[in-house]
C-alpha cells in the first residue's frame, strides 16, 4: 500500500490541476461586431474616379430561358451610378430552394447583408473591398491572470486575429509579437496566430505565466 506523504499528495492535486487548468478556466467571449456593411472600391464611369459603392440592400433576379441570374445592386456613393455584384450566373432555379428563392425576389434584408458581408463572394468577383468599422464586445482581462478567450464574429472578415487581440489587449505590435515568441499568447488549436484572419469563432491562450510554471516544472524535474 503506498503511502502518501501530505506533500505529495498536494503536488499530486497540483500537477493534475495544472494539467487542467485550461478546462477548468472560464472562458471570456469577445465578439467583433460590425458597425456597417462593407463598402467596395471600384472606378465609377460617371464621376470618372474610383469611388466607394455601398450595398443597395436589394436584388435583381433575372431569368434567361431556363437559368438565372441573381445580382446584389450596389449604388455610387456620389453620384448613384448601380453596379450588380454577381451572386449566382446561370443557375438553374431548380437547384435552389423555394425559400431562399422567396428571399431574393423580396428583397430580404438579413440575406441581402449576409451576401454583403460574404468576402468569399467579393473575391470570385474581384472587387476591392474595404473592412468596414467593427467595435470588440466584451470583458477586458487582467493580463497577470490566464485567460481562455473565444473570439467570436457572426461574419468571417477580413481581418487579422492580431489586430483584434491588440486592439483588446491595447498592446504595441512589438510586445505582442514578444508575448507570442514567449507562447503567452496562443491559439487552442495551434495554429499559428501571427497568420490567423478573423473567423466565426477562435479560441485564443493567454498566459502570462508559462515561464513561471516552465521555471517550475524545470526545477520540479531536476
Ligand atoms: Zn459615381
Amino acid at each position: 500500500m503506498t503511502i502518501l506523504r501530505p506533500y505529495s499528495l498536494f503536488f499530486l492535486i497540483y500537477k493534475q490541476k495544472e494539467r487542467n487548468w485550461i478546462q477548468y478556466m472560464n472562458t471570456i467571449v469577445w465578439e467583433v461586431k460590425h458597425l456597417s456593411l462593407p463598402r467596395v472600391m471600384r472606378y465609377c464611369k460617371k464621376c470618372g474616379t474610383k469611388t466607394e459603392y455601398i450595398s443597395a440592400g436589394s436584388f435583381r433576379v433575372n431569368a434567361q430561358k431556363k437559368y438565372l441570374d441573381i445580382w446584389l445592386i450596389y449604388r455610387c456613393a456620389r453620384c448613384g451610378t448601380s453596379w450588380n455584384l454577381t451572386i449566382y450566373s446561370r443557375v438553374n432555379p431548380k437547384t435552389l430552394d423555394w425559400d431562399t428563392l422567396g428571399k431574393f425576389i423580396s428583397n430580404h434584408a438579413k440575406l441581402a447583408e449576409r451576401y454583403a458581408m460574404d468576402a468569399g463572394i467579393m473575391e470570385k468577383d474581384g472587387v476591392e473591398v474595404e473592412t468596414p468599422p467593427y467595435r470588440i464586445v466584451g470583458d477586458d482581462i487582467d493580463l497577470s491572470q490566464s485567460a481562455r478567450v473565444k473570439i467570436v464574429s457572426k461574419y468571417p472578415l477580413k481581418l487579422r486575429l492580431s489586430k483584434i487581440l491588440r486592439e483588446k489587449l491595447s498592446l504595441s505590435k512589438k510586445t505582442f509579437d514578444e508575448m507570442v515568441s514567449a507562447g503567452m499568447i496562443r491559439t487552442e488549436n495551434g495554429a499559428d496566430i501571427r497568420k490567423c484572419r478573423l473567423q466565426r469563432d477562435t479560441i485564443v491562450m493567454i498566459d502570462c505565466s508559462a515561464i513561471y510554471r516552465q521555471d517550475f516544472s524545470g526545477r520540479a524535474d531536476g
